[in-house]
């Protein structure tokens, strides 16, 4: 079917604005999930797949006039591996939705310590989940050993789908060992967060490399302990996790035996907030404190309640950093812009009258890549200071 669109979205689409919403088109007869032509003067531009229970209709997956089959899939897919391996070699988000210019798919590679490949998808859309078959077809043409099924991403409700956890195709055992950057992870697609592990802080992780050893480090919101491990391969001494998570909880005294790390860390399975005011209580003090928190808000109108959680958990956080020492924050919300969370931190700063010198400020990892065209990509702000106070 060929749908005509006027200039303005013509436009957008040409410079990689992927989404048509149904308020800016004029509805058609057409199926949920179908792929539909996009015509702009009576030429191709691109295709795109439909949902009317969506307030996005259309969302463009490809430019090529080409149906989108199970030859489309292994392109992509094939394309999109050999661009990520230049970053890094077998662990990787292979794809990365819209920022890849692949709406509505997610899919993370794992390779373990024998040498599978274990592909994490993510089926977010409609217009993806009818392609669900070409999709783990094009992996096992890939000689993706595992194909583990992680679709119970909440957006699936808004696009009238049910939740799935399942093991597509293969077998693997549960959880199973990845080694990045010589460290040994632990990885459960199944139980753990999103697809298990979050790829997107590889870079600022590594930063740690320059400022870790000899350090006693802070990580609050620890999850599996990711940001500690870096820091204890590059010589911390002794690390303190908090996270709320029981499923962190059970897993991080594997993954610290695992790595020779089992006398070097403590785990608080707690509520971050009020943990930071014991601490402080307690007067402790940490060379490094990391505040990696979850997204605090998903919509515009929750922006400023974010901002004041925002500003409790540093300014709780920024307390417990020595003089000289480290103070690293980040945000994951989307819609927390970089410069309004740099406002938060100057009041608390400010509030402390502490002197803090930017050393560092990172964003995703090259696999994460931004669609310059669509904000909606751009979401990791991280930031690492050096404090100064009268102690
Ligand atoms: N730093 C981690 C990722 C953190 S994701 C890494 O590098 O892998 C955010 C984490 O915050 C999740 O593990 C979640 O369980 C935890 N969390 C969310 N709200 C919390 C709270 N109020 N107190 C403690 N942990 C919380």
């Amino acid at each position: 079917m060929i749908i005509s669109i006027d200039r303005n979205i013509y436009e957008k689409i040409k410079t990689g604005y992927l989404w048509i919403f149904a308020n800016e088109i004029k509805k058609h007869d057409i199926n949920d999930g179908d792929i539909v032509d996009l015509h702009y003067n009576n030429q191709f531009v691109c295709k795109a797949y439909y949902n009317s229970k969506s307030k996005i209709s259309y969302r463009v997956i490809s430019f090529l006039n080409k149906p989108i089959d199970l030859e489309f899939w292994f392109e992509k897919l094939s394309d999109l591996y050999n661009q990520k391996s230049r970053f890094y070699k077998g662990n990787f988000r292979w794809v990365y939705s819209e920022g890849d210019l692949l709406p509505g798919l997610i899919i993370d590679l794992f390779t373990t310590d024998q040498g599978k490949k274990v592909a994490v998808c993510m089926l977010l859309t409609l217009g993806i989940e009818k392609q669900k078959e070409n999709i783990f077809q094009a992996l096992r043409k890939m000689k993706i050993d595992c194909i583990i099924d992680r679709s119970d991403s909440n957006l699936r409700k808004l696009e009238g789908l049910e939740p799935r956890r399942k093991i597509e195709y293969g077998t693997i055992e549960i959880p199973f060992i990845v080694n990045i950057d010589g460290i040994d992870f632990l990885i459960d697609p199944l139980n753990g967060q999103k697809t298990g592990f979050y790829f997107d802080q590889t870079e600022n992780r590594r930063f740690l490399k320059n400022i870790s050893k000899g350090c006693i480090v802070l990580d609050v919101f620890s999850y599996i302990g990711t940001f500690s491990l870096y820091a204890l391969k590059y010589g911390a001494k002794f690390v303190e996790m908090i996270d709320e998570s029981s499923f962190a909880s059970e897993i991080v005294p594997k993954i610290m035996k695992l790595n020779n790390f089992q006398d070097r860390y403590i785990f608080y399975k707690d509520n971050a907030f009020s943990k930071l005011r014991e601490l402080n209580y307690l007067g402790k003090r940490f060379s490094i404190v990391i505040v990696d928190p979850p997204s605090f808000t998903k919509t515009k109108e929750k922006v400023k309640n974010a901002l004041k959680a925002y500003f409790d958990i540093n300014n709780n956080a920024l307390k417990l950093v020595t003089n000289g020492g480290y103070f690293i924050t980040s945000s994951c919300s989307q819609k927390i812009k970089e410069n309004d969370l740099l406002e938060v931190l100057r009041e608390v700063f400010h509030k402390q009258k502490c002197m803090a010198k930017l050393i560092y400020r990172g964003n995703q990892a090259f696999d994460h890549p931004i669609n310059l065209s669509m904000e909606e990509t751009n979401y990791l702000k991280f930031f690492v200071f050096q404090v100064y106070r009268d102690e």
